[in-house]
């Protein structure tokens, strides 16, 4: 049978970055242009097929997975209009990050903030509620002027600020549960460099003003491992200097440091540890802690190859401190240890619904630990600890939480579910991941 839809066919596996959620779609389907995405959504209603879009794969839950059709939407990609006046971008959801920085530096414009990674579709980050840190900046939600958003009716719907406003709070960081995201307009700033400081200090002087730490810079983070009273320190501070002339194998430093951690986890299943041992031990070409200046979204970014498994909750700024102590001592008394980091980075709140920073300052803390199942209890002793603080689970990590568990954490939950019942009466755009979260759209037949 052909799908009169862009290239696709039937479908092979598919499965996301870290590899720890597969599925088998009934059919796959690759959107070059709009009409592609309407056409799919015609298709999957005829077929009584559900239908999810697909970025890059890089949430580290099912989040993208269905057993209908999945629309990869990474051939969907491109710069649509630039206006360097406002200064904005509007691009297609499947852009890369890393193509639309590289665009916007060509034009001498930057996005002010993002996470640490630039392999992921905008579409996927803004819908997961990606971020990066800084006390003055929003999440990624922050850059967006307005979206199109093409719904289950196959109708392109457009909303921003001051048009559907309604629509645009839900549709934001709505998990790909309204419809698929077409283009989104996004702010940009001038283009700008980054001074990048690491440093080292006790984390009680950090927790007995986490808010002061947090403003000690543009964009500060601090990490942590299990087995130290000593935290690391990122601060990232705009700059008129030029680019270090090693910035780029300081960047790469980055990179090397996941080699290292994922080494150490292979250790440790032999012995734990040699966990710890292999992770402080001093290692030759170590050149201590890093001061230099690179372009921002290098300075943001780095390439991360390496596959782990990460779980983040985004709390009040107000209860970090606590928090912070209660998951670094459970970690702390753990038997196992993981090599990589508890990391703590910071946003200023935002207005979307089902945004992990609605309505609060925000400290997001985050543990990444070796793909093994070995580790997964020790994902649920920092995820239980963490939901005591009332933090919200980042959409797009491996997180275990229901539709029960965080209806009470998002004031707009009921308003967000009436635009779901309203778009996606049928529940076209709906999942098992999808059901978990959100529960059922009411009066769904799908
Ligand atoms: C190595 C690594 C580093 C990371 N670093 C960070 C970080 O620093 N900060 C942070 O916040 N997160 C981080 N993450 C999480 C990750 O960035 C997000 O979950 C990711 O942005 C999702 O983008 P994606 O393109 O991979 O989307 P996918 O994972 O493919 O999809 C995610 C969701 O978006 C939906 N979606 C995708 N495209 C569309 C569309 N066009 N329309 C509607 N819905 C759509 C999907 O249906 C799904 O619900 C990291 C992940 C990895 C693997």
């Amino acid at each position: 049978m052909r799908i009169p839809l862009g290239r696709g066919g039937s479908s092979p596996l598919w499965s996301n970055w870290a590899r720890s959620a597969r599925c088998a779609p009934a059919r796959l389907v690759r959107a070059a242009q709009e009409q592609d995405i309407v056409d799919a959504i015609g298709y999957a209603k005829s077929r009584g097929l559900r239908l999810r879009a697909a970025g890059t794969g890089h949430s580290f839950n099912p989040i993208a997975t269905t057993d209908g059709l999945l629309l990869d939407m990474t051939g969907y990609n491109g710069i649509v209009a630039l206006d360097p006046t406002t200064p904005s971008v509007t691009v297609r959801g499947g852009t890369l990050l890393r193509e639309l920085n590289w665009a916007l530096d060509k034009a001498g414009l930057a996005l002010s903030n993002m996470g640490t990674l630039e392999e992921q579709t905008i579409a996927g980050a803004i819908s997961t509620g990606n971020h990066g840190s800084g006390l003055h900046h929003a999440p990624f939600s922050g850059h967006v002027l307005g979206l199109t958003l093409v719904t289950a009716d196959g109708s392109v719907r457009s909303c921003g600020p001051d048009h559907e406003p309604d629509l645009f709070r839900a549709a934001v960081t709505s998990l790909g549960a309204l419809g698929v995201i077409s283009t989104v307009t996004l702010r940009c700033v001038p283009k700008f460099n980054l001074r990048v400081t690491e440093g080292s200090r006790p984390l009680d002087s950090i927790l007995e003003d986490i808010e002061a730490y947090a403003g000690s810079a543009e964009h500060a983070t601090f990490s942590l491992k299990g087995w130290s009273d000593n935290a690391s320190t990122l601060k990232l501070e705009p700059t008129d200097a030029p680019v270090s002339p090693d910035a780029a194998r300081l960047r790469r430093a980055n990179t090397l440091g996941e080699v290292r951690c994922a080494t150490a986890g292979l250790a440790g299943r032999v012995d734990q540890r040699f966990v710890q041992r292999f992770m402080t031990a001093q290692v030759g070409g170590d050149s201590g802690p890093a001061d230099y200046v690179d372009v921002s979204y290098n300075a943001f970014t780095f390439p991360q190859p390496v596959k782990f498994l990460s779980l983040e909750y985004a709390l009040s700024l107000d209860a970090a401190t606590e928090a912070v102590r209660h998951v670094h001592d459970d970690v702390k008394r753990f038997g196992l240890r993981t090599p990589y980091s508890i990391t703590v980075r910071f946003s200023t709140g935002d207005d979307y619904l089902l945004s992990p920073a609605q309505g609060r300052t925000t400290a997001y803390v985050n543990i990444t630990v070796p793909r093994t199942v070995a580790y997964t209890e020790l994902l649920r002793v920092f995820e239980a600890a963490l939901r005591d603080h009332h933090g919200r689970p980042h959409w797009g990590k491996a997180h275990t939480a229901t539709a029960a568990t965080v209806a009470d954490l998002y004031p707009g939950w009921k308003e967000f579910q009436d635009v779901r019942a309203e778009l996606d009466p049928d529940g076209m755009f709906s999942s098992d991941y999808v059901r978990r979260v959100l529960g059922s759209t009411r009066g769904a037949s799908l």
